[in-house]
């Protein structure tokens, strides 16, 4: 029996009928929203990806990180200041890698959201 699901976004039922083969079918198990929510999910998780916009910066000893680069800051973006300083702390108490051989000359945070945001 096809019995229609209901959406956990807006509740409305939806149909899982007609002549789906099993290997999408499995998958359609797994889906518990609608068509038009799930494309309002899929907008919202692309959104959070440009909402990542907090970046962790660290300079570090000459050459130490690799000698072909143009300088010795490395960086990663984070969603949110508390990720960023979370890997700032990480960096200044274990080092480059986490081995606690090469620590960082220094350690701070940039804001990038008018960057990245342009909407
Ligand atoms: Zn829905």
């Amino acid at each position: 029996m096809n019995k229609p699901k209901k959406c956990d976004e807006c509740g409305k039922p939806f149909p899982v009928s007609g002549r789906i083969p099993k290997e999408i079918r499995a998958m359609l198990d797994k889906v518990t929203t609608c068509s038009e929510c799930l494309v309002i999910k899929l907008e919202q998780a692309n959104k959070r990806l440009l909402m990542k916009q907090f970046l962790s910066k660290a300079q570090w000893p000459n050459g130490a990180i690799c000698q072909r680069r143009a300088n010795d800051i490395t960086s990663d973006y984070h969603y949110t200041e508390s990720a960023a300083q979370a890997v700032c702390r990480m960096l200044e108490r274990d080092g480059l890698g986490g081995e606690g051989k090469i620590f960082p000359i220094k350690t701070w945070i940039e804001n990038c959201q008018n960057k990245v945001l342009n909407d």
